[in-house]
């Protein structure tokens, strides 16, 4: 076991997805967090953004990396070295999706094994869109990220509701 990479969009990231970098940053010898720089999502901040919030929340963690990718995920995990596909799993809401997933995964690639983390129980209903829903209604999310993205969020939402709709 040597290099796993930790996919996703990460937008912004949250303490759930800290949890899930560091617990595997435990068990691999490195771990890269992919920042998909294109989901199929809206999305509130850049690439770049998103990549520079995963690493102010991990600068305790020697061993993980933050990166952009564009593109397949497997083909970025090649391109890097890794084996392993690190993926977080929320009670049951995940499971159909992330199922699906690892199965595409391992037809696109076979030799990549895919290795889901339980989310811890104080993070299980926390996701990234309800996280900006409570931010743009007013409510306090600073016990579900850190302080540098609960600023970053509450300027963007303040830049976003400046803008002409
Ligand atoms: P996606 O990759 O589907 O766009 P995210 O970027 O939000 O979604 O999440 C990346 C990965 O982290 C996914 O495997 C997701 O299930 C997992 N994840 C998201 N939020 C949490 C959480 N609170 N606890 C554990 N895992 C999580």
């Amino acid at each position: 076991m040597s290099l796993a990479v930790y996919p996703g969009s990460f937008d912004p990231v949250t303490y759930g997805h800290v949890d899930i970098a560091t617990r595997a940053a435990a068990i691999f010898p490195r771990l890269v967090v992919a920042v998909f720089d294109s989901p199929s999502k809206s999305l509130l901040f850049s690439t770049q953004e998103r990549v520079d919030l995963f690493q102010r929340s991990v600068e305790g963690v020697p061993n993980v990396e933050v990166r952009p990718f564009y593109g397949l995920t497997v083909d970025f995990a090649r391109e890097i070295g890794a084996a392993v596909l690190v993926r977080g799993l929320r009670m049951a809401t995940d499971f159909d999706f992330e199922f699906e997933m690892a199965l595409m995964n391992r037809k696109l690639a076979p030799d990549i094994e895919v290795v889901s983390f339980m989310s811890s129980l104080e993070y299980q209903y926390l996701s990234s869109t309800l996280l900006k829903d409570i931010a743009r209604l007013g409510g306090d999310i600073r016990e579900f990220v850190p302080d540098h993205v609960a600023n970053a969020l509450r300027h963007r939402i303040k830049d976003s509701a400046k803008a002409p709709k």
